[in-house]
């Protein structure tokens, strides 16, 4: 597994229970001080290897001398009036990601990043306009959730890969990413609070769902129509509609019970006519579904949300419809926090001021 190493110091931060136990037994020493570590970076979230008590202190010294503890640095805390929070993080070369903490009454789900701007230019998204830079390592993708839950007053129960990139296009990093944040004795997010939102990459599909893997999976759907889904998904050519459909049913079978939920962001005009919502329905009730309608959040893409005649014409049919469908809240609007509105202007070889007030003007308000 590769990793970003700047000063010489790689971050320990992101190696799994096996890899630390490995460490150990080539430095000499039993495998248990691998479960030891491990709990130390996960369970107790520690910042520094000096808290980590029930190491000798050679070791935490031998420790301290090859690795660094983490990769994030905050340079931007916006707080929405509605209690959303976005954080933007800078990584060791410069690139820099998001994160968005969602408080609700009975829980707080953060929205995590899994890559540096993404490929697939989703014509909607904002972040698709960024391009790829670059995947996030392991460690990247978990500290987002360490360095949240020490920022924030909120118990993080619910985690979504929701924020930047496409997860599925970096697959083993991600899923070992969730290993660390199901694992009760690493954050001990409960794995079916964990959900990786897929634009569609259907030989990832396939293998989550052979792999059996114990988190929630969201298919971006955004229209029941192939012609009309690759024109606001390029990837949608490659990997068509009836074998997104059929990844999907794949991953049912695998379950007893699990529900899919697809994901449609409603664009005016484009997706929201009443014929989609029976398409919408004759295509997802074989399926154990769920339908998530997303408000369409403008970035100044050409696209416009539906006024509200033409959402309940949208909406009528699909009162009848044998699964369940829900309309996600807007929020942390005022803060460009909701989905498909981070995008971060990555400043090319110019040193970051680390001021907040200069660091947010960098977070391109998109409205
Ligand atoms: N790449 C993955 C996960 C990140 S995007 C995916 O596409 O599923 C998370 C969600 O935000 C996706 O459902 C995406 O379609 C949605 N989204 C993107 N742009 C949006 C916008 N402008 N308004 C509302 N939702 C948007
Ligand atoms: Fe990438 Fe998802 Fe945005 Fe599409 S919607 S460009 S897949 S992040």
């Amino acid at each position: 597994m590769e990793r970003t190493v700047i000063d010489n110091k790689e971050n320990l931060i992101g190696y799994s229970r096996e890899e630390l136990r490995r460490l150990f037994q080539e430095w000499g020493e039993p495998a248990f001080r691998g479960d030891q570590v491990y709990k130390w970076l996960y369970n107790k979230g520690a910042v520094s290897f000096d808290e980590m008590s029930n190491l000798p202190k050679t070791l935490r010294e031998q420790l301290a001398a090859h690795f660094r503890l983490g990769a994030l640095t905050l340079i931007a805390r916006e707080v929405s009036a509605d209690g959303t929070e976005k954080y933007l993080w800078e990584l060791r070369d410069g690139h820099r990601m998001e994160s968005v903490l969602i408080p609700e009454e009975r829980r707080t789900t953060l929205c995590i990043s899994s890559q540096v701007g993404c490929a697939l230019a989703c014509a909607f998204c904002a972040t698709g306009k960024m391009g790829f830079l670059r995947h996030l390592t392991t460690g990247e993708i978990v500290e987002q959730v360490l360095a949240a839950q020490r920022l924030s007053d909120h118990t993080i129960t619910n985690v979504v890969f929701m924020g930047m990139g496409e997860p599925f296009l970096n697959y083993n990093r991600v899923i070992q990413a969730a290993r660390i944040l199901g694992d009760p004795e690493g954050l001990a997010i409960a794995n079916r609070r964990i959900t990786i939102s897929t634009s569609g990459i259907v030989p990832a599909i396939r293998r989550f769902a052979r792999d059996k893997e114990p988190y929630g999976l969201a298919i971006s759907l955004h229209s029941p129509f192939q012609h009309i889904r690759q024109q606001i998904m390029p990837i949608a050519e490659t990997f068509d509609l009836r074998d997104l459909l059929d990844s999907a049913r794949e991953y049912v079978s695998q379950w007893r019970h699990k529900r899919i939920t697809f994901e449609y962001v409603l664009l005016k005009g484009v997706n929201d006519r009443p014929e989609d919502a029976r398409e919408l329905i004759r295509l997802l009730s074989p399926l154990r579904a769920k339908l998530n309608l997303i408000p369409y959040n403008d970035c100044d893409l050409g696209f416009e949300a539906p006024d509200d005649a033409r959402l309940n014409r949208f909406l009528e049919p699909l009162m009848r419809a044998p699964f369940t469908v829900t309309v996600r809240k807007n929020r942390g609007n005022d803060i460009s926090a909701a989905c498909g509105q981070l995008y971060v202007k990555v400043m090319k070889n110019e040193r970051t001021p680390r001021s907040r007030k200069k660091s947010v003007d960098k977070i391109i308000p998109l409205k």
